[in-house]
């Protein structure tokens, strides 16, 4: 059952989360039931991610409040995870990995794609890294055994985790570093992909900042988020609304969150993010400035 695996995920130090669960009379146990259009993956909690712990006392209370939850699982803390969902993610895997897959941890979810679980590399999430290739890692989460999927198959392990879990292999941790940091010189060949990491990991940040650091953190996280959204590479919403979730997470008052993520995000916004050869995006010279 799944509150049995996840205290035993926790032990093994990876942050757990309950995620709804699909509906055996179809759709999702959310309040959009059938028209919900990410069946039994997304979680249960208020602020998603930025719950997941590791405390059995916390997990606890959840399955006693929603005990058919399925397992959702950090990413980037324990274990990251390549997440294939098509046969040409599986051959583009392999491919990448010389015609081997690593002896490591293997899921087979159930709706007919597979997880291969690695150490963490500190990347954030990757989404499309090949066709049907993501990667998941700080900032993720996935769905774990013993949970449902909505084509009504389990997730199910081909190999259990063992310690230690396989470091990712150069190939792949090539492809997934990508685009290179902004502040090293050359272009960034995917900007998109590029400001989704950054998304996720500015987010992250200001979920976890300590008191006292707070309201700076989310400041810094508003504004280089601000630059993406500027140079139309994020959404304004849903960059606002990331951050105004992990802000709330992180402990601060609603006013506040408000005024500092507008402030924040309206000067980023004055300086776009320019992802060219010359690194010019990465030294906030602004010569955008409207
Ligand atoms: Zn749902």
């Amino acid at each position: 059952m799944s509150l049995t695996a996840a205290l035993a995920y926790a032990r093994h130090g990876i942050p757990v989360l309950p995620v709804h669960a699909p509906d055996p009379r179809g759709g999702c146990t959310c309040d959009k039931g059938v028209s919900c259009e990410r069946p039994g993956k997304h979680p249960h909690p208020r602020h998603g991610l930025h719950e997941a712990t590791t405390d059995p006392r916390r997990i606890d209370m959840w399955w006693a409040r929603w005990p058919e939850a399925n397992v959702g699982l950090r990413t980037g803390v324990a274990m990251d995870v390549a997440d294939v969902d098509s046969a040409e993610g599986w051959h583009g895997l392999c491919h990448l990995l010389g015609g081997e897959f690593p002896a490591g941890p293997r899921v087979r979810t159930g709706g007919g794609g597979w997880h291969f679980w690695f150490n963490p590399m500190g990347f954030g999430n990757r989404v499309g890294l090949l066709p049907g290739l993501d990667w998941r890692g700080v900032g993720g989460y996935v769905v774990a055994p013993p949970s449902r999927h909505a084509s009504g198959g389990d997730y199910r392990w081909v190999h259990r985790p063992g310690e230690p879990l396989p470091d990712g292999p150069a190939s792949l941790r090539a492809l997934i570093e990508g685009p290179p940091p902004v502040h090293r010189h050359g272009p960034i060949a995917h900007p998109t992909r590029y400001a989704r990491a950054a998304l996720a990991a500015e987010a992250d940040r200001v979920a976890r900042a300590p008191v006292g650091t707070r309201n700076d953190t989310l400041n810094r996280a508003a504004y280089a988020l601000g630059r993406f959204v500027g140079a139309g590479l994020l959404d304004l919403a849903d960059t606002m609304r990331e951050l105004e979730d992990a802000a709330r997470f992180a402990g601060l008052g609603r006013a506040e969150i408000r005024s500092t993520i507008r402030s924040g995000l309206t000067a980023g916004r004055r300086a776009p993010f320019a992802p060219d050869p010359f690194g010019s995006g990465a030294n906030g010279s602004g010569r955008h400035v409207a």
